[in-house]
């Protein structure tokens, strides 16, 4: 685990209240495993302690980039949603376990994950339909809150659930 200053390279609204953030660094990419995590140093000084934890969404080790994506729920991401390209974050990472790809997991693997629990299964999925028949059924709040529906249906056979059965499988 690393500390590093990682610079933004995009940050846009792809959802209700959901931003995607692409970060470029010397280390932390390179080190990084799906499933993996970041904490992220929040506002200037010292007004937020506490680092917030975001899931690695998706690596790309040869050109040095890392995605995120969070939704806003309280200050920090709110301050994150505002940081523009160019702009640096503290960084520590890549912080948990990951994913452990290294031995067989079976042809047919079925992804399940909700909100954002959706983020840190994305590149794990995108690994794994190297090899595998991969099946994700994702869950939003809402339309309006679904993300990453194409990218995820390159890769796996993708269902969508919303808890108000305004889009794909109601509950
Ligand atoms: C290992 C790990 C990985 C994570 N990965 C992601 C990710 O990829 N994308 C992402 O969007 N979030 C992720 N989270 C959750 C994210 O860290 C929090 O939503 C974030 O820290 C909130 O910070 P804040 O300052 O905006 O809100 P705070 O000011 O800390 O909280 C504001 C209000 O929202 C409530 N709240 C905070 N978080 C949540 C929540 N998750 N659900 C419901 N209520 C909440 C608080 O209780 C409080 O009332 C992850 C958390 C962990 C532990």
């Amino acid at each position: 685990m690393i500390q590093e200053q990682m610079t933004v390279v995009k940050n846009s609204s792809i959802a209700l209240d959901t931003f995607e953030m692409v970060l470029t660094g010397k280390t932390i990419p390179q080190r990084a495993n799906s499933g993996q995590f970041i904490h992220v140093e929040i506002g200037e000084g010292n007004e937020h302690m506490l680092r917030r934890p975001i899931s690695i969404a998706d690596l790309d080790q040869e050109n040095g980039l890392i995605t995120i994506i969070y939704k806003v729920m309280g200050e920090g991401t709110k301050w994150l949603s505002k940081r523009e390209e160019s702009n640096d974050l503290n960084v520590l990472g890549p912080l948990g376990n990951g994913f452990d790809l290294d031995h067989h997991v079976g042809d047919n693997i079925l992804i399940v994950g909700g909100g954002v629990g959706v983020p840190p299964l994305y590149h794990v999925t995108k690994r794994l339909s190297q090899y595998n028949n991969v099946t994700a059924v994702l869950g939003f709040q809402s339309k309006e809150a679904v993300f990453y529906e194409q990218q995820f249906s390159q890769y796996a056979t993708t269902y969508i659930a919303t808890d108000d059965g305004s889009y794909g499988h109601s509950g």
